[in-house]
């Protein structure tokens, strides 16, 4: 099929379906074309089912699907909750009422609903595979050819993402360093030193344009974003990884990392003076009963000591919190921290403590090590959990030294110790980054990884190929989440659909260990929604830019009756767009509109 975005369009929608918008035409007024629609829908999908035999499985299951989207879109509850009106927008179109404000990936969303519905899914190729008539070992054999046919199709696209452990990445990477070294100044024994790093963060876009190449938008953007105080820091090692040819794409997803798209910059910039009320998304002011401590869920609470990290993401979920990398005064006081750690004594339900920020790891031995002997000294404490993205941004600080004082707080049988790390590509694998979740497993300290699945990550098989070799580095994978909710960092979004595909025909190809991770959306206030079970959250609209609103359903719902939460997702049309644009082909990703 060859992908065209401009195809779908009012005239288009009226040609091809008549049927639906001739049951609204009859219709005496909206609440009756409501309740028409509704019941065709549900006919259509009995019809499917029971009268046209000629459906594959596959397709019915698209219809069901379909169909259950529908009827949710129709329902007034749903014009209500989110203020709009598909049956609305379908009463227009059916009256020639003039909807300039329908897009084209509104009418993309909609007449794929549809034809999934009457078991005809667009861009959907129908198996052509012809069954052998043979069984036993025989069957095994032509199986197991097939198997193969397949596995060399996902290394084939597995293999379209340079790792950093590719010799000709390291050789790149080799002279790279001695670049970046020459220009800051640094010795061997300084680069090796993650103080001299922590001492030489690069906050500005002369300092990082003289280590590498920025484009002249990427230097803007820094630029405004220098000037609008908002946090922005980039160690010299992840500098390091940096291409000097951008152009090739190879350094895209550590690019978008660090330096911020001009639309984040100016969003973050409009409320400065207010940032906790504007971007603290997860309602963390709400979930914190103590100062330093989160508690979203029964057995686990956040302890926060230290709010700044060595280097920042751009899509920082604390990006309302943290002042600039490694800012002075991000320590917590003692008897902040003593206090925190009293709540944790007095609450003997919180069973396990993630101890982040921040990172906790750019703290000194010495601290660090003082909370963890206090956490240690908890007796309901059965696990310390660390989150810290230093083994991607500044692999030296792990130091032999700091892997065995970590290590030192694990109690086989009473307490165990874990790091969870963020590493989010394949690009970001180096010999360094190796090195030091070596250090740490030899402690026995096991390494989980939360992949955020960022529009920078998200191409086929780019997650799958970093899931493969995070556990050839004995990295569990653990969360892949979507990027949160947040306006200023829209460009980082991924529709939803996009998550569960990816789960279902990429991830779902790896041996079992290596697909370890659960996909989650962090939902305000309540904590993560798991995406893999369907029954989680309902699209419930779309929005005239092609956007579906979700309704997430509390993690607790089938125990408490708690408030659900309504978030808008992005057009699907609009990522599809994206991805064309940096030369992705929308066609290979057309099963997408089928995942809610
Ligand atoms: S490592 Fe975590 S806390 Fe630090 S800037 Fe990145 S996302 Fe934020």
């Amino acid at each position: 099929m060859i992908w065209n975005s401009s195809r779908w369009s009012a005239s288009v929608f009226k040609k091809d379906h008549r049927r639906v918008l001739a049951i609204v035409q009859d219709a005496a007024d909206l609440d009756v074309a409501r309740k028409a629609l509704y019941h065709y829908v549900t006919e259509r999908q009995y019809e499917i089912y029971f009268d046209e035999p000629e459906h594959s499985g596959f397709e019915m299951t698209v219809a069901r699907d379909c169909a259950r989207v529908l009827r949710a879109v129709l329902a007034r509850n749903s014009d209500a909750g989110v203020g709009f009106s598909v049956t609305q927008a379908l009463w227009d179109l059916a009256r020639d009422v003039e909807r300039p404000d329908l897009s084209q990936a509104f009418f993309a969303e909609l007449s794929h609903l549809f034809r999934g519905l009457n078991g005809t899914p667009e861009g959907i190729e129908p198996d052509s595979s012809i069954q052998a008539a043979v069984s036993g070992r025989e069957a095994a054999q032509v199986r197991s050819r097939e198997l193969d046919s397949i596995w060399e199709d996902i290394e084939e696209a597995m293999d379209r993402y340079e790792s950093g452990l590719d010799p000709d990445a390291m050789k790149r990477r080799d002279m790279r360093r001695r670049q970046v070294q020459e220009a800051m100044g640094a010795t061997d024994q300084e680069w090796r030193d993650w103080r001299w790093h922590v001492r030489n963060i690069i906050e500005d876009q002369d300092r990082l344009a003289a280590v590498t190449t920025l484009r002249e938008y990427e230097r803007v953007a820094v630029e405004q974003a220098v000037h609008a105080k908002l946090p922005f820091g980039i160690t010299p090692y992840y500098a390091s990884l940096m291409d000097d040819e951008p152009e090739f794409g190879r350094d895209r997803a550590i690019r978008a990392q660090v330096i911020p798209p001009v639309s984040y910059v100016q969003g973050m910039a409009e409320h400065a003076d207010r940032r906790a009320g504007a971007f603290d998304f997860m309602l963390e002011a709400d979930t914190s009963p103590a100062d330093l401590i989160t508690r979203r869920y029964p057995a686990i609470a956040i302890l926060k000591p230290f709010n700044t990290c060595p280097q920042i993401c751009v899509y920082c979920q604390r990006n309302w919190e943290i002042e600039r990398a490694m800012a002075p005064g991000a320590m917590a006081s003692k008897a902040d921290i003593e206090k925190a750690l009293n709540w944790i004594r007095e609450h003997p339900a919180i069973r396990e403590v993630l101890v982040t920020g921040g990172d906790p790891l750019a703290m000194g031995d010495g601290p660090l090590e003082r909370i963890l002997k206090k956490l240690a000294d908890i007796p309901h404490v059965e696990i310390i959990r660390i989150g810290t993205r230093t083994p991607v941004t500044l692999p030296m600080r792990v130091t032999p030294d700091l892997a065995r004082m970590i290590g030192s707080f694990r109690e086989p049988g009473v307490r165990d110790v874990c790091l969870v790390t963020h590493v989010e590509h394949v690009s970001e694998v180096t010999p360094e980054f190796v090195a030091a979740v070596d250090r740490l497993k030899r402690r026995g300290l096991s390494v989980y990884n939360q992949l955020v699945f960022t529009f920078h990550v998200s191409r086929r098989f780019e997650s799958a190929a970093l899931r493969q070799l995070l556990r050839k580095c004995g990295v569990e994978p653990y969360y892949t989440f979507a990027p949160k909710g947040k306006d200023e960092t829209e460009d980082y979004r991924v529709p939803i659909a996009r998550i569960m595909q990816e789960q279902q025909e990429e991830a779902r190809l790896l041996p079992g260990m290596r697909r370890t991770d659960a996909p989650v959306f962090n939902v305000p206030g309540l904590g993560k929604n798991h995406l893999r079970a369907a029954q989680n959250r309902d699209v419930i609209s779309i929005l005239a830019d092609g956007s579906r609103v979700y309704e997430f359903h509390p993690w607790e719902k089938n125990i408490v009756e708690r408030d659900s939460y309504i978030g808008q997702d992005v057009p699907i049309l609009t990522y599809l767009e994206r991805l064309a644009a940096i030369g992705e082909d929308p066609a290979e990703y057309s099963s997408i509109w089928y995942y809610y």
